[in-house]
């Protein structure tokens, strides 16, 4: 959705909360006599009030003063015969969906929050990280669980405060010009929650990110090959400023699924478009599964994350059974 699109949206919630009050509003004009007769003074007070204004400018404000006061007082005794009639005072207010901007979508000549709100909430969806990953982000990615001596000369924690600070510089700095990375490191030790993070942060400064697993990006050119999807529907892997292909390696591999990874890696490398794969797989499988050329390209031309530690989801489970 574009922005005028979200933006009729709320319009359209707004006539409909109002229509609904106004349903409201003459139920209770026809269940309760007095609340016809006081809404009848009240649609009075506006006429009067522009009649007073043509009767001159003497003492106009006083005049003016005087018929507000009686509208206050109209509106406090439509309050208290509504609450005798069991009623709450506002049973016939609209009821907007945002209380900031009455659903009209600006604050003064502002976008309202919950517009921004909308626009990047659906741009989230479209990007494919959906529900399972939209509360991973930096600020909830946590390094307790990495207390092993690490494989590579460093701790788990040192090489994992390392890998976390280079997706935040990644994200943060994320151009054209950014290099593509590769997450290798075996399973549960935080790949999809971090390139879901980064994915998060890409979009949120207007790029095109997508997000999906190696699995269904393949299906998707499989698909497209046999004619059951249209060629459209594999762009958005071509087209978008980072694609995120999450658990390379799990699929199911054939001499097809390899030559459209080639081509794919090598369109986007070609129009300096960034990709961040992750993989259980190590350097060695990834040679062996994918063939040299890929391999190469990999380990030449992407930077490499190697990630550490212990399986991240067993432990945060044994910590649950502990208790
Ligand atoms: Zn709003």
């Amino acid at each position: 959705m574009n922005i005028n699109e979200i933006l009729q949206q709320k319009l359209d919630s707004r006539m409909h909360a109002i229509k609904a009050a106004d349903e409201r509003s003459a139920q209770l004009r026809l269940e309760i006599p007095e609340i016809a007769a006081i809404d009848n003074d009240l649609h009075t007070v506006s006429i009067r009030i522009m009649k007073a204004a043509l009767d001159g400018r003497d003492e106009l404000d006083e005049r003016i003063t005087a018929i507000k006061n009686e509208n206050d007082s109209l509106l406090l005794k439509r309050a208290s015969v509504l609450e005798q009639h069991g009623y709450s005072a506002d049973y016939d207010s609209p009821v907007f969906t945002c209380v900031s901007c009455s659903d009209t979508g600006y604050v003064g000549l502002n976008f309202c929050e919950c517009i921004k709100k909308a626009y990047n909430n659906d741009r989230y969806t479209t990007s494919g990280l959906g529900r399972a990953l939209y509360g991973k982000d930096f600020n909830n990615f946590s390094l307790k669980y990495y207390s092993g001596k690490g494989s590579i000369g460093i701790s788990d924690l040192e090489n994992m405060t390392m890998i976390v600070n280079q997706s935040k510089r990644y994200a943060q700095s994320f151009s054209p010009e950014s290099e593509s990375v590769l997450m290798i490191g075996g399973t549960g030790l935080g790949k999809t929650h971090l390139s879901a993070a980064i994915a998060k942060e890409v979009l949120s400064k207007g790029f095109f990110v997508y997000y999906d697993s190696a699995q269904s990006i393949f299906d998707t050119y499989e698909s497209v090959r046999f004619g059951k999807e249209s060629r459209e529907s594999a762009k958005k892997y071509e087209n978008c400023d980072l694609l995120i292909i999450d658990d390379l390696g799990a699929e199911c591999l054939t001499q097809y699924t390899i030559a459209v990874f080639s081509s794919l890696l090598n369109w986007r490398i070609t129009n300096r478009k960034q990709t961040i794969i992750s993989t259980n797989f190590t350097p060695q499988q990834i040679k062996k599964s994918y063939g040299e050329r890929i391999y190469s390209r990999l380990m030449g031309e992407f930077l490499i994350m190697k990630f550490t530690g212990q399986d991240v989801r067993l432990l945060k489970l044994s910590e649950k059974t502990k208790v």
